[in-house]
């Protein structure tokens, strides 16, 4: 593996090009993300493969990389050879939950414009992922592990906290990237959870959506196009309540009474 790095490939913005260049940081992501040596590790946005590399010294049965940008292809082909299959399109385009075998593992410092969309994709499929260890800005990432009453608490973190365990790895300073961004990213690592719940992810999706369509409104209010008040009481919830004040487990009995109507 050559450890060439092609300094003149300028980033760019409009695909979130921020490269990782403190080894302590990418040391840390390596020992979180936990990779298995059974494992497909699926790593979306390698660039020039800051992290491709370091996932590569653990050996998974199979490394699947897919970068959009054309410029960083033949790069990684010379990087890598043999250790990566690289996938030359949009990761918006491609089901991750279906390339190589399981056990699969995401790992992933996303490109900042399209993360929360790419975590909306793999959601209604994360049982077929082990772990996802995904790097975001911090703001999204506080959305992701928020709890109840709490201003970053809403339609994201309820989705993720529905089908896995959220967990905050670490927060990292503009000063670990080329070019530095403006504000800081942090780790976070979902772990599915062993039962996943019955009621499909659009119902779940839809009631959610709704019940925090306006923030300070009731959820009667909110959700009076999907559940009635005797509806939402029957889930032994306050039907003046606002959407931030509900747990994972209510929005979850909203959607069963939902679905089940
Ligand atoms: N992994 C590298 C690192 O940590 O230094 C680069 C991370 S950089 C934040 C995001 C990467 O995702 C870039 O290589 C960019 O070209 C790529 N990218 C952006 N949008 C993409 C998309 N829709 N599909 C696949 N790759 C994308």
């Amino acid at each position: 593996m050559s450890e060439q790095t092609p300094s003149f490939l300028k980033a760019k913005k409009s695909l979130g090009q921020n490269f990782l260049h403190d080894n302590n940081i990418i040391h840390k992501i390596i020992l979180a993300a936990g990779i298995r040596p059974d494992a497909t590790v699926i790593e979306v946005g390698p660039g020039q493969g800051a992290l491709t590399t370091k996932i590569a010294e653990k050996h998974p049965a199979q490394l699947i990389l897919i970068e959009k940008d054309t410029r960083f292809i033949e790069l990684l082909r010379q990087k890598l050879g043999e250790a990566a299959h690289i996938i030359h399109d949009d990761a918006l385009r491609v089901e991750a939950h279906k390339l190589g075998q399981a056990p699969r593992q995401i790992v992933s410092n996303l490109p900042y414009n399209v993360g929360t969309q790419l975590l909306f994709n793999w959601l209604p499929h994360i049982k077929h992922f082990t772990s996802l260890t995904l790097m975001f800005q911090k703001e999204v990432a506080e959305r992701i592990v928020a709890k109840p009453r709490t201003s970053a608490y809403g339609r994201l973190s309820v989705m993720c906290q529905w089908v896995a365990k959220c967990r905050k790895v670490m927060d990292v300073p503009p000063t670990a990237f080329k070019p530095q961004p403006k504000i800081w990213s942090t780790v976070v690592q979902l772990t599915p959870l062993d039962m996943q719940p019955a009621v499909p992810f659009e119902i779940m999706g839809k009631v959610v959506k709704t019940a925090f369509s306006s923030r300070r409104k009731m959820i009667k209010k909110n959700l009076q196009s999907l559940l009635s008040v005797e509806q939402i009481e029957a889930c032994g919830i306050s039907p003046t309540a606002r959407a931030e004040e509900l747990s994972v487990e209510e929005f979850a009995a909203l959607a069963r009474n939902y679905a089940e109507a």
